[in-house]
């Protein structure tokens, strides 16, 4: 983990939050290559999760929400983490975490009970704050998505099957944030709401457990670093009929990737109006405040019901890691030599290809080069760059350790034959092609 932290500080992927007046724990900004990376990480879930298919529609909602939202999905109730003080130390730790009745700080013994404590942020709304005008920041995306339902339904022609797919910051104020970007306060999430019939979840809950986990394989990561893990009963969430987690291989240990829910008619139950006019499994409180009814009537029987949902609900920081953590790899090249490479998925690379005049600042072959970037910028396959230092083997180096797939090199044979050299980033293979080839070349590279 040490060797990530200190790769994404030096090339600019993430760097502590509020570095300059000493940094805040649990926040981290995203630099420019980090902010690419995820970028293309989004937009490779975006890609899968609508364009591909017939049966999802997008949804960008706000993040703050109205506290009736965060009531009735049980939030305010049951979104806490038992807390335990420590009177010797101070500290305070989640009770989960503290091992053999021993404080994990000062190992005293002479510790609280527990008490529970809400992991959402609150901030007040309008200009005078007395306590009562408040929002809360929402802990996940989800909810957005299922007060929307209805407003999604009615201006698309979906019909059940479908789902709607969000992507968007959550917070959540956890008491121990640890493990550089793994468990945050400020985070972003990925999630697909996909509302089914009863009596079909369990089988959409299948597909989709299987779907998610060949997702991230195409994003790099083997198999054999993925688990599924069934989330015994007794720790579900306050909705969940039954949870899989992905569970990932991290440098820290294996902790989940991403959680697939069957959070069964509990949301919509909730949110829904006159909730005795439906037959709700889940056990959902009364709700007298919405004024919807969430609910499709079936095109048979012309009855109404308010649909299951099956949840695929991904950490894109957590991605985040897991790809950086397994593209990172150290070669020898004989003797005492060694490159660092990040071997990402070119899809996910922040930089497509880097072009290299040979000398610096030389007239003929700096607008060559400039000449290439443009066109190959133009395919929007992602960031090309310009690198004008005149210093081909430092910037070989630097390309291979942000995980650039390929550099152009335009050296004089260039400006009399209108080739280029191309070098791949993993065989470190060298050759010449012809200038007109290195659209298509870049084209089939990112697309691999
Ligand atoms: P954990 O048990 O690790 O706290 P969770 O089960 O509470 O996670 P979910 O509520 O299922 O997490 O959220 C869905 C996804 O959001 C998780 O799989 C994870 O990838 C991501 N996530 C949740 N909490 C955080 C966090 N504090 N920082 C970064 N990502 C998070």
């Amino acid at each position: 983990m040490d060797e990530l932290v200190s790769l994404c500080k030096r090339r600019g992927f993430v760097f502590q939050s509020n570095e300059i007046y000493g940094g805040m724990q649990g926040l981290y900004d995203y630099g420019p290559l980090g902010v690419e990376l995820k970028n293309n990480l989004k937009s490779a879930w975006w890609s899968s999760m609508v364009y591909d298919r017939d049966d999802v529609e997008g949804l960008d909602a706000s993040i703050l929400s109205k506290p009736s939202v965060l009531k009735y999905s049980g939030h305010e109730d049951t979104f806490t983490d038992p807390l335990v003080d420590c009177k010797k130390c101070k500290g305070r730790w989640r009770a989960d975490h503290i091992k053999d009745k021993a404080c994990p700080g000062c190992g005293s013994a002479d510790l609280t009970e527990p008490r529970p404590f809400n992991l959402m942020f609150k901030t007040s709304v309008g200009p005078v704050d007395d306590g009562k005008s408040f929002a809360y920041l929402r802990p996940e995306t989800a909810q957005q998505i299922f007060v929307n339902f209805k407003n999604v339904l009615d201006s698309t022609s979906k019909s059940m099957p479908f789902g709607i797919a969000q992507i968007g910051k959550a917070f959540r104020n956890e008491v121990t944030p640890r493990n550089f970007i793994f468990r945050t306060r400020e985070f972003e999430q990925m999630e697909l709401e996909f509302f089914v019939e009863r009596g079909t979840d369990e089988k959409w809950h299948d597909y989709w457990v299987k779907k998610r986990l060949d997702w991230w394989c195409e994003q790099g990561i083997p198999e054999n670093r993925l688990k599924l893990f069934d989330v015994p009963k007794e720790d579900l969430s306050h909705y969940s009929k039954k949870t899989v987690d992905i569970m990932y291989a991290f440098p820290h240990g294996e902790e989940e990737l991403e959680g697939i829910a069957n959070r069964s008619d509990f949301d919509l139950g909730s949110h829904t109006k006159n909730q005795s006019d439906f037959e709700i499994h889940a056990n959902v409180s009364e709700n007298k405040e919405s004024t919807a009814k969430l609910a499709v009537q079936n095109s048979n029987d012309k009855s109404w019901e308010v649909p299951y949902v099956i949840e695929p609900s991904a950490g894109l920081d957590r991605g985040f890691l897991a790809v950086l953590n397994e593209a990172y790899k150290t070669e020898s090249l004989g003797g005492d030599k060694e490159r660092l490479v990040l071997s990402l998925a070119p899809h996910l690379s922040p930089v497509k290809a880097a072009i290299i005049p040979l000398k610096k600042n030389n007239e003929g072959l700096v607008a060559l080069a400039k000449k290439i970037k443009q066109s190959l910028q133009s395919l929007r396959l992602g960031r090309v760059v310009l690198e004008n230092t005149g210093n081909i083997g430092k910037n070989y180096r630097r390309h291979d350790e942000i995980g650039t797939p390929v550099c152009i090199t335009v050296d004089f044979d260039s400006l009399a034959n209108e080739t280029a050299t191309i070098r791949d980033r993993d065989s470190m293979e060298q050759k010449t092609v012809s200038i007109d080839s290195l659209e298509n070349m870049l084209t089939k590279t990112v697309s691999k």
